[in-house]
């Protein structure tokens, strides 16, 4: 497996979002400090508002922090850069353009589609969505559109790949599919991997660490290290040892 070396550190990051509504302040994040490598597959796990979210959006240069610093290599994060590539919670595709054009839309603003037309073929593919090419989004079911939104930010080959519940629309067969997918492309690339899920059994299917966050202020309170080679079994005794850890973590726990 290819592996880059980068090192991205959270420290003492948190962010506070003034409320709407009156003079009070949203503590989406408080006092974050993760070191994270090349290689890693980070899964996010947390009740909805424990700011999941957040962290990608800060991670992509979009917002920074309040207090604390996001640094890649040393070099702190201030805006976005093609390097770390993100996949949007509700992603929305390009309407006017065609899946193809929609799938290469980066490298051609790069500058680098030419001698890259295999890159595209190579994501159609893995999406299964070949005989839809020449389709319009508005002609896509939400999970085909969602295939899109996936294999468009892969197609960068970003160091840090940001995934914001990239899997949250498909059916459960095609999600499984596309969870071996993501995966083929991650360990071909060795970069680092941070994707947001709801789905506990996603979360240590994909991950070589479960990070389970806590809301209000937004926080980690654990961090599981999952110790296993790809592909996992489901239904092994470790894999449901670390369900139900995690479960216990998100007060899910069966009371025993
Ligand atoms: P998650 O993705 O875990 O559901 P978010 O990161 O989206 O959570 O949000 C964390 C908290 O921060 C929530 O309470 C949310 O309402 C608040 N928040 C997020 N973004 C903003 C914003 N731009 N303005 C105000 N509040 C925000
Ligand atoms: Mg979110």
């Amino acid at each position: 497996m290819a592996e880059n070396n980068i090192t991205l550190e959270l420290k003492n990051v948190s962010k506070s979002f003034a409320k709407v509504e009156n003079d009070e302040v949203t503590h989406a994040l408080n006092s974050i400090d993760l070191t994270l490598r090349g290689g890693e597959f980070i899964s996010l796990v947390g009740p909805s508002g424990c700011g999941k979210s957040t962290i990608l959006r800060l991670v992509a240069g979009l917002i920074n922090p309040t207090t604390g610093q996001i640094t890649v290599d040393g070099k702190e994060i201030l805006e976005p850069s093609p390097e770390r590539g993100m996949m949007f919670q509700k992603s929305t595709l390009f309407p006017w353009l065609t899946v193809e054009k929609n799938i290469g839309f980066s490298l051609k603003m790069q500058g680098k589609l030419k001698g890259n037309e295999d890159k595209v073929e190579r994501m159609l593919k893995v999406i299964g969505l070949e005989s839809f090419r020449n389709d319009y989004p508005g002609q896509l079911s939400g999970g085909m559109a969602q295939r899109v939104a996936l294999v468009r930010s892969l197609i960068n080959e970003p160091d840090i790949l940001l995934l914001d519940e990239p899997l949250g629309a498909l059916d459960a067969f095609t999600r499984m599919n596309m969870q071996d997918e993501i995966l083929k492309i991650w360990q071909e690339n060795g970069q680092l991997a941070i994707m947001v899920t709801h789905d506990v059994d996603e979360a240590i299917y994909m991950g070589t660490r479960v990070i389970v966050m806590d809301a209000n202020p937004g926080r980690i309170v654990a961090d599981i290290k999952i110790d296993e080679g790809y592909p996992r079994d489901r239904s092994s005794e470790s894999f449901v040892g670390y369900r139900n850890e995690i479960l216990n973590r998100l007060h899910f726990g069966g009371g025993r």
